[in-house]
């Protein structure tokens, strides 16, 4: 087994996941099979309880485990899949650490960060080493020098001397900043990162260079002297006009042919594919035929990175349709009125509700919902977006005045919205939620069938609210259609407007299936009716 270590340093957000990822998608790109895996070094057990503010997007898993967004870039890039074990942060190390010693696992030993904490990060990266793996990639999270991240750097430290020194590569993403005053561009922060990874043991194999435009040959001989690494392998990621160059980017620099010779991987691999579909949509993506704007209607619209596989999913509904997507922001306290939605929410092709919690910001998504409904503008809602389209329903068509879900109005006279009998537990915050994938049945003469082509999905999960039963039979009647439902004809995972060009509201996340090279069907055809709505096909 062969292990890439992706550390970052200088300062945060270069894009670590994307690299990692990137480097993923070059591997699988040479037939070898890959496992990805990225370690936090957060104290919560996971980010299912953080605000979106504080972390922005929860992953979500098929297993249902609520992961750090770079995971997302994982399932984008690669056809890795990804589990539970994918995501592991501090807070789950100690808990379990914990737990094993009040069992008196260890046997009396005085518990400590090493061997302890480090020795159980190990066992979770080595998780990962399943028979039919060639390669693990493990992100570690956060910038080197970070005190809650030491463990973590102890921890892959040693990994190299467990696991034989041939299979281990780290690979540090810095920063080479451009100073525009003196028109230079500065190694020093990536010298001093390096050297910061050295002070703790972890000599880097490869630099990948985050900088503003190319780097010149000097400059990459210059930190291959100063860094001890040689200047193949210092890799230059200058801003490419999306992610999903960065592949591209890596790959004309040789990194799938580097990675494979320093870890001696020559004799597993296959040629490079002549017809490589993902550059084929990376040339689809850098030349749409059309632009198309659609609105999203949230409330941490200020960080976008709160709708992260939202944003992607819209971007790959684009690609398939030759169209690039602008998102216009609306934050839904805006929207207190009728004025306000058409100030907003006029001259676009699609309106987006995506999920959310708790009561703020509710009416300018009801406001959002009713907008669409009454003009005739394209629609997806997901997951609260779906909860919004039937208050709104209950309240303006059915006249059910005050209708509401619980979560908003715990008094309300019609709980259109209500709380499963098994999810009644909501003094336990974390991981309590419906989460990860559950199948679907869906009704044939619906968009949603047309969109899926088939009547059975799987798609993936994350709320505690659903719609009550009771209402349907007067839902239907009055056109807001059951399109799919749980097997067992329980739960509604999605609903239509009767008569309506296109409006799709999903309970589910389906966001987190899209994939560059695949758009996910909901998405193709929300953004296909948006262009038709628009006039431009
Ligand atoms: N807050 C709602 C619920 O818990 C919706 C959740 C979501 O949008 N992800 O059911």
């Amino acid at each position: 087994m062969k292990y890439i270590f992706v550390t970052g340093g200088v300062v945060s957000s270069l894009g670590k996941g994307v690299t990692a990822a990137s480097i993923g998608h070059l591997l699988e790109a040479r037939g070898l099979k890959i496992a990805m895996q990225k370690l936090d070094p957060y104290i919560n057990i996971d980010p299912g309880t953080m605000s979106p503010y504080q972390h922005g997007e929860v992953y979500v898993t098929d297993d249902g485990a609520e992961t750090d967004l770079d995971l997302g870039h994982y399932e984008r890039f690669t056809d890795v899949k990804l589990s539970r074990t994918s995501n592991v942060t501090t807070g789950k190390i100690y808990h379990s650490v914990i737990t094993k010693e009040r069992k008196g696992e260890y046997l009396g030993q005085t518990i400590q960060v090493i061997p302890h904490i480090t020795d159980e990060i190990k066992s979770r990266i080595k998780l990962l080493a399943e028979e039919d793996v060639d390669v693990v990639i493990v992100e570690v999270g956060g910038t080197v020098g970070d005190m809650e991240g030491m463990p973590f750097l102890e921890a892959i430290r040693q990994f190299k001397k467990d696991v034989g020194r041939d299979n281990v590569i780290y690979v540090h993403l810095t920063l080479v900043p451009f100073i525009k005053v003196s028109g230079e561009v500065k190694t020093k922060p990536t010298q001093h990162s390096v050297n910061k990874l050295r002070e703790i043991g972890i000599i880097p194999d490869m630099l990948i260079c985050r900088t503003e435009r190319a780097l010149s040959e000097e400059i990459k001989e210059k930190i291959s002297l100063f860094c001890d690494v040689e200047k193949k392998a210092v890799i230059n990621a200058y801003d490419a006009s999306s992610v999903y160059e960065v592949p591209l980017v890596f790959k004309r620099q040789g990194v799938d042919n580097l990675i494979i010779e320093l870890l001696g991987l020559m004799d597993k691999i296959s040629l490079p594919l002549e017809d490589d579909p993902w550059a084929e949509m990376v040339n689809r993506l850098k030349s749409p035929k059309h632009s198309l704007t659609i609105a999203v209607v949230g409330k941490y619209i200020k960080l976008p990175d709160a709708y992260k596989s939202i944003i992607e999913a819209l971007n790959h509904g684009g690609i398939c349709n030759g169209a690039k997507i602008h998102i216009r922001w609306v934050d839904s306290e805006s929207l207190k009125s009728s004025e306000d939605a058409e100030k907003h929410l006029s001259d676009l092709g699609g309106i987006l509700v995506p999920g959310g919690f708790g009561y703020r910001g509710i009416e300018g998504k009801l406001e959002a919902v009713r907008y669409a409904r009454e003009n005739n503008i394209p629609f997806l809602g997901i997951c609260l977006g779906l909860q919004c389209v039937v208050i709104e329903f209950a309240n303006n068509v059915l006249g059910l005045k005050g209708a509401n879900s619980i979560e908003v109005d715990p008094e309300t006279p019609y709980p259109v919205i209500h709380l499963m009998e098994e999810q009644q537990d909501i003094e336990n915050m974390g991981g309590t939620m419906r989460l990860g994938s559950y199948p679907a049945v869906l009704r044939k003469d619906t968009a949603t069938f047309k969109a899926y082509g088939s009547g059975l999905i799987h798609e993936r999960h994350r709320h505690r609210y659903e719609i009550n039963p009771e209402y349907c039979e007067e839902f239907e009647k009055a056109g807001l259609i059951i399109a799919g439902t749980s097997p067992d004809n329980k739960l509604i995972e999605i609903v239509e407007i009767m008569g309506h060009p296109w409006f799709v509201a999903t309970q589910f996340h389906p966001e987190f299936k899209s994939k560059p090279t695949a758009s996910h069907p909901l998405f193709r055809d929300f953004v296909m009716n948006s262009l038709k709505h628009q006039g431009r096909i």
